[in-house]
């Protein structure tokens, strides 16, 4: 039986969803109907989005209550799953059976669907973002049709699918490539000389497996580096200095005023990917609890005279930031993915929840990345007017063309979506 209930807010509560209805169907046959008979409809992941970006003015569907079986295929490495599943309820699942997934994000309490629609993202030079391990998608478009895309049957159009932003439908079940089961281990080390990191940035960043660097950038000292370095791959000297930094001497939260309870295990100790590629734990709160965030992906080339352009900016975003983490991520071929054709560094912001200072810092941060051509997360905060951020996506036009294809009427075109692909005032 289907649920209907209104909405209520985001998981920061900076946004309270403006739609008229939630709905929570327990059957793909409810759901289709629920889709055919809307007029205005978006899907509804984890609620982990600062953006408007799942938001809607009609209805909204969660796939919470869908079933959520998993089928791993052994032969072809690939798991099917239903699409509302959460890393955190996947991710044990797969270890158990031998399976990986290549990486994560910093919290596994969000929906895969939800993760993949928004290009999210973890750290490490070798790997894509979370969307790169998707090889096909089942979704109800906008008549209640089910549709399936694949990477071996659709090529080029499944490139355009996957990092949707829920714009093609409601994604019901989704197939990721897996990798054997394998062990993380994870070290912080504290104060890496930013003379250092402009110097070594290459070798720094490649120094592990997944790399984050935490710094509020009020210091010439970036204040923590997270290694997440795969067992069995060379390691650094866990107990000596890392390019000047020194190692932790007990557990870190990469705010430091706040206690490390809520972040995975570290200090070197090994454990299943899932439970180090994250920063943060399943069954805590993740990052501040209280907070808004924002982040940009410039060309990896550019890294250093990024961070260099922030850094300037230190007495301007010091009184509203928490703090800001800096990553890597491969390039990819998604069409709406902030990394397509372009490795990237992403610059990310942990504000304090104040949404007018957040408003007023943005420009600045934006600004000051501009020469670098910024692409905001989907998911997060930003003021770029809608005409940049387009202008940087070069295959925008064939986007559009199959959102026409799959949504004529545009049943799953919701204000977020009109303003930043379709240039649509709303
Ligand atoms: C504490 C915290 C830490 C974070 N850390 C990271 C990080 O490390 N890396 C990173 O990149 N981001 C991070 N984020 C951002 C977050 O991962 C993204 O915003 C992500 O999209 C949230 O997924 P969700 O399941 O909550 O989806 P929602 O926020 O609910 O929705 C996001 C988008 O997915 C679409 N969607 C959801 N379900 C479906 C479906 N079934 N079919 C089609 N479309 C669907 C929605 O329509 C919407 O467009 C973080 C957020 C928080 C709050």
């Amino acid at each position: 039986m289907t649920h209907t209930e209104s909405p209520g807010y985001n998981w920061a509560g900076n946004l309270s969803y403006r739609a008229a209805r939630l709905h929570r169907p327990e059957t793909p046959d409810e759901l289709r109907a629920i889709v055919a008979q809307s007029r205005k409809v978006h899907a509804l992941g984890s609620r982990h989005s600062f953006s408007d970006v799942a938001d809607c003015e009609a209805d909204l569907v969660s796939l919470e209550r869908m079933p959520h079986a998993l089928t791993i295929d052994r032969e072809r490495r690939t798991a099917t799953v239903g699409a509302g599943i959460t890393y955190a309820q996947l991710c044990p699942q797969l270890h158990r059976a031998g399976f990986a997934l290549h990486n994560l994000a910093s919290l596994p309490h969000i929906s895969v669907a939800g993760a993949i629609a928004t290009a999210t993202h973890g750290s490490g030079d070798g790997n894509g973002n979370l969307a790169t391990a998707v090889s096909a998608i089942e979704l109800v478009t906008a008549e209640g049709d089910l549709v399936t895309l694949s990477r071996e049957r659709d090529g080029e159009r499944f490139d355009g699918a996957v990092v949707a932003l829920g714009a093609l439908g409601v994604v019901v079940r989704i197939t990721l490539n897996l990798l054997p089961a394998f062990e993380v281990r994870q070290q912080v080390y504290r104060r890496l000389p930013m003379a250092q990191l402009e110097a070594h940035f290459d070798a720094i960043m490649s120094s592990a497996y997944s790399v984050s660097l935490f710094t509020d950038w009020q210091t010439d000292f970036v204040n923590q580096v997270w290694l997440k370095q795969r067992i069995g791959d060379p390691a650094p000297d866990a107990a000596g200095e890392f390019f000047g930094a020194v190692p932790a001497t007990r557990p870190q939260h990469p705010i430091e005023t706040l206690p490390a309870e809520p972040c995975t295990t570290q200090m070197g100790v090994t454990g299943p990917w899932y439970e180090r590629l994250p920063h943060f734990r399943p069954d805590h709160v993740p990052s501040a609890g209280d907070e808004l965030q924002s982040e940009y992906f410039v060309p990896r080339r550019f890294a250093v005279e990024a961070m260099r352009a922030v850094a300037e900016l230190r007495a301007h975003i010091a009184p509203v930031l928490l703090i800001s983490e800096v990553r890597t991520i491969a390039a990819d071929r998604l069409w709406l993915s902030p990394c397509y054709d372009c490795a990237c560094v992403g610059l990310h912001f942990t504000w304090k929840k104040d949404w007018p200072a957040v408003q007023r810092a943005l420009p600045l941060v934006e600004a000051a990345l501009a020469p670098f051509e910024p692409r905001p997360h989907w998911g997060k905060l930003f003021t770029l007017p809608p005409a940049q951020l387009q202008a940087r996506y070069p295959r925008l036009a064939g986007f559009r063309a199959l959102a026409h294809a799959l949504d004529p009427q545009g049943k799953f075109r919701n204000a977020f979506v009109a303003r930043y692909l379709f240039d649509e005032a709303n």
